[in-house]
């Protein structure tokens, strides 16, 4: 225990043994950022968080919050101030009869899925292994199934949340609404720490599946044609992506992969709706067609797992956009002529909101997400690598509608990430709980 904090669990100073290898284990992306707290708390349990941010208080310094680490910006780690670190807040607990479950926000979302899976239930969890619930859910959620349920941020009941002035509450619809209305979407500029999600959670969709297409650099064009007109059509039940990389199965050099997970009530379902890829014209000129492999969830981590390696340095960019595909294809011929090796990758993937959403401060999406990923292995290679996302995006952010905050990079583009309204909003929720403005707030934002 660290008496002059009150904390069970570890406290690191700059400067003490143990601090540089704390700070480098908050990050997953191995680019750790040259920035450094004064004081790093590993929080034990909810008491410990409230010690940290009551301490903090006194102190008079910024907090910044870290469940699973997977910001690849790294937000959380900031010059001076407080580094909270919550990943032992995990406890999971799930009420099978009342589709709720509460978790901590250090839970991996894989785990939670598989937790719910035993007991056939359904969270719509982010598409990789080891990203915790805590800076998805803030930020909106794009998990498995999302097209159907929402981003998870939908899926949020309740939180519970120590706020800058020490205490804990309870934020749900009727009880400190407006708090509850900005922890869903306010991503890494939320100001308080929740150390309780309380979730509504689905029954599991009876098929889970994908159908997968490679295609050769060759047809990019026409891959790219053919999946923004088809895009509105395809059912919500399938979220059609496109990963372009230059290691694609079948294809030497860069190519395409079409992938389609599938969330179906039944086989037949499933095959009906994966009719416009499996009967389409472009589906001749795939090196590879898969037309359905009914799989559950797991090779579907893998699958993306395979695109994001542990032990990595990475750079990413994204954008929003509607815009049509002839208004694109200049951008997107540069992204294909200057893409980095591999695992470097862009991601096409078919939103398409519908035109309502409940009330939350997440309202930022469009038809269609394109996201940048740059990945290489060595310090001495960034500065080849780093600029790639950040320079494509700026060269089409004219088409781009605004950002996602799950592949954010505000520090170095500053982009809208919710709509000029809710930004607004947010301000004067903040201003309600965070009047000292004890936690961060977004990065690249004064
Ligand atoms: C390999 C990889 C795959 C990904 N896949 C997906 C995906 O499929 N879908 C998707 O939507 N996103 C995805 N993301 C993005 C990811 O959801 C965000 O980076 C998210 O913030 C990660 O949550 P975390 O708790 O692990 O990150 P952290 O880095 O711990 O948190 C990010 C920020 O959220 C805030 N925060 C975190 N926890 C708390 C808390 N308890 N209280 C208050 N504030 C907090 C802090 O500001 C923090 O800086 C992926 C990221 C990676 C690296």
């Amino acid at each position: 225990m660290d008496s002059s904090l009150g904390i069970a669990g570890r406290v690191f100073r700059r400067g003490d043994s143990g601090y540089e290898a704390a700070r480098a284990a908050t990050m997953w992306n191995q680019r750790l950022p040259p920035r450094f707290p004064e004081v790093i708390v590993q929080a034990n349990d909810a008491n410990d968080v409230l010690s940290a941010v009551r301490w903090a208080g006194r102190a008079g310094i910024k907090v910044g919050v870290r469940s699973g680490g997977h910001s690849w910006s790294g937000n959380h780690v900031r010059d001076g101030g407080l580094l909270l670190d919550v990943s032992r807040l995990d406890e999971v607990r799930i009420d099978r009869r009342a589709r709720k479950a509460t978790t901590g926000p250090g839970r991996a979302g894989h785990q939670l899925a598989a937790m719910l899976a035993r007991e056939k239930l359904f969270f719509p969890a982010g598409h990789c292994r080891g990203v915790a619930v805590g800076g998805y859910l803030l930020q909106g959620g794009y998990g498995w199934h999302s097209r159907v349920l929402g981003p998870a941020c939908m899926s949020v009941e309740a939180v519970d949340v120590v706020t800058a002035d020490g205490e804990i509450v309870h934020a749900s619809a009727h009880e400190n609404a407006e708090l509850y209305w900005a922890a869903r979407g306010a991503g890494p500029g939320f100001f308080g720490v929740v150390v309780r999600f309380h979730l509504r959670v689905y029954d599991r969709p009876k098929v889970i599946g994908f159908a997968a297409q490679t295609f050769a650099a060759d047809a990019f064009e026409d891959v790219f044609r053919w999946l923004h007109a088809i895009g509105p059509e395809v059912p919500g039940g399938i979220e059609l992506q496109m990963l372009l990389s230059r290691h694609t199965p079948g294809v030497r050099g860069p190519g395409m992969t079409v992938i389609a997970p599938v969330f179906a009530s039944s086989y037949g379902e499933a095959w009906r709706w994966l009719a416009f890829m499996n009967q389409s014209a472009l589906r001749r000129r795939a090196r590879i067609a898969l037309p359905f492999v009914p799989s559950g969830l797991t090779p579907l981590y893998y699958g993306v797992g395979q695109h994001y390696p542990d032990g990595y340095r990475y750079a990413v960019d994204n954008m929003w956009t509607s815009a049509s595909i002839d208004d694109l294809l200049p951008g997107l011929r540069r992204i294909v002529e200057t893409l980095p090796p591999p695992p470097s990758h862009m991601l096409w993937m078919n939103w398409a909101p519908p035109p309502e959403r409940p009330d939350m401060a997440y309202s930022m999406e469009d038809k269609i997400y394109l996201a940048l990923y740059s990945v290489w292995k060595h310090a001495r290679d960034d500065a080849q690598f780093v600029h790639w996302p950040v320079a494509r995006m700026r060269e089409m952010e004219y088409w781009a509608t605004g950002c996602q905050l799950a592949d954010e990079n505000l520090g170095q583009r500053p982009a809208r990430f919710v709509t000029d309204n809710h930004l607004a909003r947010l301000d004067r929720v903040r201003a309600m709980y965070d009047p000292a403005e004890r936690f961060h707030s977004w990065m690249g934002r004064p």
